[in-house]
């Protein structure tokens, strides 16, 4: 293994990710996502900028964007920021809940093995510019992570096909899949992304403190040795961000630190730049202090923050 993950900017040794949000939005084109919640439309470089520079100051130097291609992922902008800004940015491709795409969009008819090569392509040569349903150009920098999600239905058929090809392109590439999921949708996801032959190690489950109340749960997703997203800080129409550092504190105690991953899921509304109030200086500025408060060790936050995302994150070929 080359212990290496993919940048916008090319391969970068995992030890040098750095301190890592695991779940970002930088950006995201208007259309449908915007039409569903407006909150989801975040196209103005300049703020972009001054939010990535925020987190720069304070020591940020990567960012994972969960925005996969054809669904209002700019790819030209990651770049370009991440050029500006000197932060390294992992891109997505992949697929998100089917209700982001328009009725006409090609994530609805392609075949397996077209989404399995349109995935595979993005990863080892480039990213499609366009950010709808036109792919376009590509450009030369490419995705590092493969996204894929399920509504609260769950995995019917049209998420299988999805899910078979993403598990494809993860196997032929070494990349990571990292899976949104929707209230104790992450079990079912693990259980069929390891029955296509996916290893634990190359699963991030995303949202897993949405519902913070289900520790059971929580820990039946632990026990299957994949990543943990805890990704629901700063958002306080889930829960406080006192009920977030018990359940850290519960997952520590079960021994389950070496697989914590921690970001803020953005949209606009909270992204400072555009006016918001939960930025990306807020897990350094507030979140971090308030583990250490109570009890959490800088060792322990640095593997959230530093450690476990750099294994996660990696190439596994
Ligand atoms: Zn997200």
């Amino acid at each position: 293994m080359n212990h290496s993950i993919i940048t916008v900017k090319g391969e970068l040794l995992s030890s040098k990710l750095g301190f890592c949000h695991s779940h970002e939005h930088l950006f995201l084109l208007d259309g449908q996502s915007a039409k569903i919640n407006k909150a989801l439309r975040i196209d103005d470089y300049d703020k972009t900028l001054e939010e990535v520079l925020l987190f720069k100051r304070l020591g940020g130097k990567s960012i994972v964007d969960a925005q996969p291609v054809g669904c209002g992922r700019m790819a030209e902008l990651l770049y370009k920021v991440s050029e500006e800004t000197g932060v390294d940015i992992v891109a997505s491709t992949g697929f998100h809940k089917l209700i982001f795409y328009p009725e006409n969009h090609w994530i609805h008819n392609m075949s397996e093995e077209d989404l399995t090569k349109l995935f595979v392509s993005e990863l080892q040569t480039g990213m499609y510019a366009s950010g709808d349903e036109k792919l376009g150009e590509r450009i030369a920098a490419k995705a590092g992570i493969i996204k894929t999600a399920v509504d609260t239905a769950g995995m019917t058929k049209e998420y299988q096909k999805l899910f078979r090809a993403a598990a494809k392109a993860s196997l032929q590439t070494g990349t990571p899949i990292m899976s949104h999921s929707e209230t104790r949708t992450g079990l079912e996801q693990v259980k069929f992304l390891s029955d296509e032959g996916v290893m634990a190690e190359s699963m991030i489950i995303c949202h897993i403190d949405r519902s913070i109340d289900d520790f059971t749960y929580q820990l039946e997703v632990a026990k299957t040795g994949v990543y943990m997203e805890l990704d629901t800080i700063g958002r306080f129409k889930y829960h406080s961000d006192e009920d977030e550092v018990r359940l850290i504190l519960r997952l520590i105690e079960a021994g389950y630190e070496d697989k914590l991953l921690i970001g803020l899921d953005v949209t606009r509304e909270r992204l400072k730049s555009y006016g918001g109030e939960i930025g990306l200086d807020y897990i350094i500025e507030s979140f971090i202090p308030l583990l250490k408060q109570n009890g959490v060790t800088d060792e322990q936050i640095k593997k959230f923050t530093i450690l476990n995302p750099s294994k996660a994150f990696e190439r596994k070929q």
